[in-house]
């Protein structure tokens, strides 16, 4: 299986089998992307500046969809100062630009080919920005 191929695996796999949908009632952060009709509500139960839990509810492409689980799979039980890195780079790696540690982001090397089509750069990045919003502190 080529890398092409491992990564859409990826991509599918979350997008039928998303992890962590559902809220739960922790704080709350709704993003649009009227564009693609991408449609995400993020939460996220921060204690302690761990993220406790992360979890996601919406409707929209199988890039956004498959990106929230990938998202909340991966930042659950990261500090706050690691999602923000891991973050930053994800933002990093959508852009097509140099990573800083490319092994902090794990699943989400998947979204590596999206640099490639600009349409799709908020799709792959809504969920996050709805997380990050949620931290509190605009890093890019
Ligand atoms: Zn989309």
């Amino acid at each position: 299986m080529d890398m092409t191929n491992l990564y859409r695996h990826i991509i599918m796999d979350h997008y039928k089998n998303p992890r962590h949908k559902g809220l739960k009632g922790y704080k709350q952060n709704h993003l649009r992307n009227p564009s693609c009709g991408d449609d995400i509500t993020i939460e996220a139960n921060i204690e302690d500046k761990v993220l406790k839990e992360i979890n996601h509810e919406g409707t929209g492409c199988s890039i956004c969809c498959s990106s929230a689980s990938i998202m909340s799979e991966l930042l659950t039980g990261k500090s706050v100062e690691e999602a923000k890195a891991i973050i930053e780079d994800y933002y990093h790696l959508i852009k097509g630009e140099p990573l800083v540690n490319e092994d902090i982001l794990e699943d989400a090397l998947a979204y590596q080919g999206v640099s490639q089509f600009p349409a799709r750069i908020k799709c792959a990045t809504i969920s996050w920005k709805a997380l990050e919003e949620l931290i509190g502190e605009n890093i890019e």
